[in-house]
């Protein structure tokens, strides 16, 4: 199915960076081997999976969709990859992104943009474009995505699949490229919500590699995915966040997500309408905390430690030209707009102004919340302010493309887990819309079980 659909950066889903081919077919073999040894192996033993290339791998290059790491491979696994192979899953490659997960289309991929198998000319969200179009188009049924600021769940509403962000804490980040190390987190990707939870309960735990790793034991999602999809959902209290879902809201998108909370009450759920009021000052204050983190984490790549070099010409040349030089040539120009956005934030006599405001913002981002989950145990909203718009739309709009993740973000600065699952099709474009479900940080299990209803 890959060979057949997924082509390459001209033409195609585009979906993946590299195609594991030889080593997924011995991968495969050895599960059967193992299961003919008597092991006891899970639900997913056998069944292959696509990683984000954020997740570090051995055998296979981790380029995070750069340049600066083209054709890199790392020493070891990440957690969420040994969690897989532990589970017999089958690595069959790695999916495409926005270079380090900057962005919302993964056009900012150094290796060509993925399409959105529902329409070429459109964009298959971002920044894990890769991981989701991957379902879509039927290449994989499972696969991992990281979301910062939205990247599992606005791919997700985007091409009518399910994803997942876990609460912070809940699935490992060793391995996982860091971008803004304190909103990152790797997550589930599936076509169902049952799916999506076997993926979720494989990769969820503790992990001691993982210094802001919860202790104690991960949500049992399939057992709430189960129940939910009884389709009774009396006695849960959903609140539909007033702040997200009106203007600047496609309208397709909004008739879609009304029937969905029609559903809900159908279904039993008592709904109310919940005020966010911080939410409006989220998206600038991800704006600043993700930049000022990702230009922290990305010094690493200095042209000595990892990936490529480029040392210019001529006699006596510095660590300081190597570097530069490396960088000039090796990230691409979203990573540059964000790290010398981050820099400048956290510079001397700016710092309180902005890096110090944003994060007073994002406390009281987390007080709306609390606020919240005291009268609610859910709430919703739309997971993207319109469907798949085309490729190329937003490109030259740095800002109007920031502003399609005002629904995603504030879950990751407060570190509460959030689902995107499909609730049908605008009727302006045909294109998929998602809803969006959130949770109290450690409370997972809400999202399934919620999601598995409406399904
Ligand atoms: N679209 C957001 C950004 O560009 C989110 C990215 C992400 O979650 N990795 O930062």
């Amino acid at each position: 199915r890959i060979a057949q659909v997924d082509g390459d950066a001209d033409a195609g889903v585009h979906a993946f960076l590299h195609v594991a081919g030889e080593q997924a077919l011995a991968d495969a073999a050895e599960v059967d081997a193992r299961r003919g040894r008597g092991e006891e192996l899970g639900p997913l033993a056998g069944v292959p999976v696509g990683v984000k290339d954020v997740l570090t791998t051995t055998g296979m290059p981790t380029t995070c969709g750069s340049r600066i790491l083209e054709g890199w491979v790392s020493p070891y696994d990440a957690t969420v990859v040994r969690q897989l192979k532990a589970a017999g899953m089958v690595i069959v490659g790695k999916t495409n992104m926005d270079e380090f997960a900057m962005g919302s289309t993964t056009e900012r991929s150094a290796f060509g943009p993925t399409r959105n198998p529902w329409d070429h000319t459109r964009i298959p969200g971002g920044s894990g474009g890769g991981s989701a179009a991957a379902l879509a188009a039927f290449e994989v049924p499972l696969t991992v995505g990281s979301d910062t600021g939205g990247s599992i769940r606005q791919p997700a509403a985007v091409t009518g699949t399910v994803g997942v962000k876990p609460t912070y804490g809940g699935v490992s980040r060793y391995g996982l490229v860091a971008m803004a190390s304190s909103l990152d987190q790797a997550g589930p990707c599936g076509r169902t919500v049952l799916d999506t939870a076997l993926l979720h309960e494989v990769m969820a735990g503790h992990d001691p590699h993982d210094s802001t790793s919860l202790p104690g034991p991960a949500p049992q999602v399939v057992a709430a995915a189960r129940e939910g999809a009884s389709g009774d959902l009396r006695g849960v209290r959903v609140g539909v966040v007033r702040e997200l879902g009106g203007e600047g809201y496609q309208a397709g998108v909004r008739a879609r997500f009304d029937e969905a909370v029609a559903l809900l009450t159908e279904a039993g759920a008592d709904v109310v309408e919940v005020g966010c009021p911080n939410f409006a000052h989220a998206l600038p204050a991800y704006y600043l905390i993700m930049p000022s983190e990702a230009s922290s984490n990305l010094a690493r790549y200095d042209g000595m430690r990892y990936g490529l070099r480029v040392v210019p010409d001529g006699d006596g040349v510095t660590a300081e030209q190597v570097m530069a030089a490396t960088r000039a040539a090796g990230f691409g120009e979203e990573v540059k707009r964000r790290v010398i956005l981050g820099t400048y934030a956290l510079s001397a006599g700016y710092y309180d102004a902005y890096y110090g405001s944003a994060q007073k913002v994002r406390t009281l981002v987390q007080r709306d919340f609390d606020a919240a989950f005291g009268q609610v145990d859910v709430l919703v909203s739309p997971t993207a302010p319109t469907t798949a718009y085309r490729l190329g739309e937003k490109l030259d709009d740095p800002l109007a493309m920031y502003a399609g993740d005002v629904a995603t973000i504030p879950a990751n600065l407060a570190g509460v887990p959030g689902m995107s699952l499909p609730v049908g099709l605008a009727d302006e474009d045909g294109l998929p819309v998602g809803l969006q479900i959130l949770a109290p940080a450690r409370e997972d299990q809400r999202l399934y079980r919620v999601g598995a209803a409406l399904e």
